[in-house]
């Protein structure tokens, strides 16, 4: 379902196709355990703070960004 060059805009997305795509990609327990980090500001993502979601290698993973302005823009930087 992924097409790894694609991030999802997750205030497009539901909380529950959140749960749907994290338990595919085995993080659903990382993110009710905290475990899940910004990957650029390391902050502890959690529903209400998602920004970005990335899928990596090939879509088996996903690289999270918060929703601070911030992260976002180290998301571009990163990646476009
Ligand atoms: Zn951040």
């Amino acid at each position: 379902m992924f097409d790894r060059k694609n991030k999802i805009e997750v205030n497009a997305i539901l909380d529950t196709q959140i749960e749907e795509i994290l338990k595919k990609t085995s993080q659903y327990e990382d993110l009710i355990e905290g475990k899940l980090i910004c990957s650029s500001c390391g902050s502890t993502i959690n529903y209400q703070n998602i920004g970005i979601m990335l899928p990596i290698e090939n879509g088996t993973k996903i690289k999270f960004y918060c929703d601070r302005i911030d992260c976002a823009e180290q998301y571009k930087l990163d990646h476009e």
